[in-house]
This record gives structure tokens, sequence and C-alpha cells, in this order.
């Protein structure tokens, strides 16, 4: 384990078993419809569980990038920005967002929006973890890893200060890392 991690929350092996549960759920409910999803996924946090997710959805998906502004440090900076945009069109597309993480839901709220109005046909959701109790906006992911009580976590593409994205796991800092 890491030095500076506490504690884990969510182990590598429970991650990997998880993502290929929702792997064969993703595959199987888009499939019933007849439909293939366009994955988009949301830099950086988000890059470690989209590699670890797409292995097992069964179809000819293809996935795609977006970067938006959230948090510096552990705290929310309000307004989500888009920094980096699809540069393809998504007009009547099926569209599945990959996530980090849903906190506050303000994020997931407004990339949403940038969606439905580019013309995406539906937008579904899929987060790794799930922090319902820090909730401020009415959204939910439709499929979800692990739901978490409300700490600050990182591992597994989330960071602190840029760091500990390459963790194979999700866990908590010591106290001493935020002085
Ligand atoms: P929301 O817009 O739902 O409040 O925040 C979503 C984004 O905030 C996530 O994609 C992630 O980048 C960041 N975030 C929220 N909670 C945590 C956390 O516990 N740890 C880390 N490292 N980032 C978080």
């Amino acid at each position: 384990m890491h030095p500076n991690i506490k504690k884990i929350l969510v182990s590598e092996e429970a991650i990997q078993t998880r993502s290929a549960e929702l792997g064969k759920q993703i595959t199987q409910e888009y499939s019933a419809k007849g439909q293939v999803p366009i994955c988009v996924a949301i830099l950086k946090g988000s890059v470690p569980f989209l590699v670890t997710l797409i292995k097992h959805i069964e179809m000819d998906i293809e996935f795609d990038f977006m970067a938006v502004s959230s948090y510096e440090g552990t705290e929310s900076i309000g307004d989500v920005k888009i920094i980096m945009d699809l540069n393809r069109s998504i007009k009547g597309e099926h569209i599945l967002l990959v996530e980090d993480i849903v906190d506050t839901g303000r994020t997931l709220k407004e990339v949403t929006k940038l969606l439905i109005n580019k013309g995406a046909e539906t937008v579904k959701i899929v987060s790794l973890l799930d922090k319902p109790s820090r909730r401020v906006i009415d959204i939910n992911a439709d499929y979800v890893g692990f739901t978490i009580p409300n700490e600050f976590v990182v591992g597994f593409g989330l960071d602190f200060n840029e760091k500990y994205r390459n963790l194979p796991y999700v866990g908590v800092l010591k106290d001493e890392c935020y002085q």
C-alpha cells in the first residue's frame, strides 16, 4: 500500500470484478435495444475506469474524451467549464458518459445538457463511484460501481493535486497529506 494512504475503500480486485459486471449489464441492455453507445470519458479521472470497463463491453463501441474543470484541491470551484470538447458530431448517437465519481452532480448535469444540445439521442451515465450524501443536483448515474461514504478519495484515476491517479485501488489519504 502507498505510504500516504490511510485506508483502502475499494480494492483493485473489487474494481475489476465490478467493472466486468457493469460491462456485461451495459452490453445486454444496449444490445436488447439494438443500440451501440459511444463512450465519452471525462478527463482525466475516468481514464483508468474507461480502460477497464470497455474490455467487458462486447459491442463495436467507439470512445472519445471531454475535459471539464471541476475541483481544485478538495473543494469545488463552482461552475463547470468545458475545457476540451468533442470534435465529432454526436447527432442521433447514444452516449454513455464514463465518470470516475458523482459527487455534487454539477459536472454531470452540465455535461449531459451539452450532449443533449449537440443532438445526442440518449445520454446514460456509468460512474465507478457514487457519493450520494454530497449531491446538490438531482441527478444519478444509470450504472454505479460502488457507493461510498462522504470521504475525499484518491486512486484509480482520482487525484489530490494531480497525484495518486495511478494507484490501482481507491483509498483515503492520511490527514497529514492535507497540511
Ligand atoms: P461533481 O461535479 O459531481 O461535484 O464532481 C465531480 C468531479 O469532482 C469528479 O469527476 C472528480 O474529479 C471530483 N471529485 C469529487 N469527489 C472527489 C473525491 O472524493 N476525490 C477526488 N479526487 N475527486 C473528487
